[in-house]
């Protein structure tokens, strides 16, 4: 069997998922106009990544090909295999971003460029940073030496620091094929408005296959929304329903990040009646209106950020010896202490 060449695999990748926007950045480089700094935004599955390697890749290709990266030379194949000294790769050590990794980081750039002054730094993940990484990093995207172009990674631009965000050019990806998707997920069964949801937590259809195993989805999908239900009445059944309905279901890390994702959701989706009017046809949950806008107006904007930060910080806090059911349940008592107020 021939093997595949990794560098002309992340190249297609890029072409599949993102035609348009791996065309508009070839196009970029070719002008010479690249940004010193791109925040990419999208759920898992839309090619962020290999978007970012090709354009480093075209950077450095010795062998342009009609505006795109050859796929064959030794530095798309060392981009590709992440073994390229001047194109260097951060992702969670753990659950995290620690602010050692953006140390590594710039000492690595700032050794005396290695084989010319073109640099590439991708942070995969970026919204684990954590707060003192993020601080750290600031300082670096501010003051590069010579020619870096950096891009950040995250599956929601919402949890990146706005103090990164204005530093960055923000890309949102937009999703693949989105109608196949939904047939896809409706032809499973789901209504339109739980495809909707789903459609928010992955893009990818190994993870959404996942998800639909056994009723996982709507069987989550439901105790989020009894949980959500109970806070918007300031309910403590909210918190012992963590222990007697969350974790039966909470098997294993995938199940515990798609949980926190729909936790975050539904928050973002209180936000969006709050600060958009938004529509329940536009709604992650959107069949829950009534109860998203009880939430919208019992809340001032204040209470809203408060919660929102408190389960992003939850996310990023994950640890691996920090049991689940305890992260749940200091959200819980958070929402509810903030509800209470
Ligand atoms: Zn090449």
């Amino acid at each position: 069997m021939v093997e595949e060449n990794p560098a002309q695999s992340v190249i297609n990748e890029a072409k599949r998922k993102q035609p348009s926007l791996t065309q508009h950045f070839m196009g970029v480089v070719t002008a010479n106009d690249l940004s010193h700094s791109y925040l990419f935004s999208g759920v898992d599955g839309l090619g962020k990544l290999a978007v970012a390697k090709t354009i480093a890749m075209r950077l450095f290709c010795k062998n342009v090909q009609d505006g795109m990266p050859c796929g064959v030379c030794n530095e798309c194949i060392r981009i590709a295999k992440d073994e390229h000294p001047d194109v260097v790769m951060v992702k969670p050590d753990g659950r995290s971003i620690k602010v050692d990794s953006i140390r590594y980081l710039k000492r690595e750039f700032s050794k005396s460029a290695v084989e010319g002054n073109q640099k590439v730094f991708i942070i995969d993940d970026a919204d684990t940073m954590t707060t003192s990484a993020a601080n750290s990093l600031l300082k670096f995207i501010e003051e590069p030496n010579g020619q870096v172009n950096s891009f950040l990674l995250t599956d929601d631009y919402r949890k990146i620091l706005p103090t990164i965000i204005s530093r960055t050019q923000l890309i949102e990806f937009p999703k693949i094929n989105e109608d196949d998707l939904i047939k896809y997920v409706t032809k499973k069964g789901l209504s339109k408005t739980s495809s909707q949801l789903i459609l928010e937590l992955t893009g990818n259809l190994a993870s959404l296959d996942k998800m639909l195993e056994d009723g996982w989805f709507n069987k989550m999908k439901a105790t989020v929304e009894r949980w959500f239900n109970e806070l918007v009445e300031d309910d403590y059944r909210a918190f012992t329903n963590v222990q007697t309905n969350f974790m039966p279901l909470v098997t294993g890390r995938f199940e515990q990040q798609m949980t926190l994702k729909m936790i975050y959701q539904v928050f973002k989706d209180v936000f969006d009646v709050k600060f958009k009017d938004s529509q329940p046809d536009s709604l992650g949950f959107g069949d829950q209106y009534t109860a998203l806008k009880k939430m919208a107006l019992k809340l001032s904007d204040e209470q809203l950020i408060t919660i929102i930060t408190s389960i992003l910080g939850s996310t990023r806090k994950q640890d691996i010896n920090v049991s689940f059911q305890n992260i749940l349940e200091v959200i819980t008592l958070n929402c509810l202490a903030v509800i209470e107020g």
